[in-house]
């Protein structure tokens, strides 16, 4: 069965979902938005399956803000950050899979910090 979000929005300073099957989720949105899946955040696999990853982009606070989410093709949602940034597509099946299973990230301060002119 394909569980879907019966409700997704933010609360806080986390991403609450109750799914299909009735069972709730809750992820902080630092962790959504360190895991966006889009090119520009997780990089590229080449032809021989290189991983070519983009410079790191400084986050900000604005990065862990959402603005608004939006549904797409019912599998997936995007969504739009304070920031700027709304490329990467988040599957329903990954955000359920982050909930039942927090992957281990680093801590925030541990993030490379803005270089100082
Ligand atoms: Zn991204």
């Amino acid at each position: 069965m394909v569980l879907v979000p019966k409700t997704l929005q933010v609360l806080g300073e986390e991403l609450a979902i109750v799914w299909s099957d009735g069972t709730e989720g809750y992820l902080p949105l630092t962790t959504v938005r360190r895991l966006c899946p889009c090119a520009g955040c997780a990089g590229e696999r080449d032809l021989l399956g290189r991983l070519a990853r983009p410079p790191e982009k400084p986050l900000t606070t604005e990065s862990f803000r959402v603005v608004s989410t939006s549904p797409v093709g019912g599998y997936a949602v995007q969504i739009f950050w304070a920031d700027g940034h709304s490329d990467g597509l988040f599957p329903y099946a990954k955000l359920r899979e982050w909930s039942d299973h927090p992957p281990d990230l680093p801590p925030i301060k541990a993030l490379p910090l803005l270089p100082t002119r």
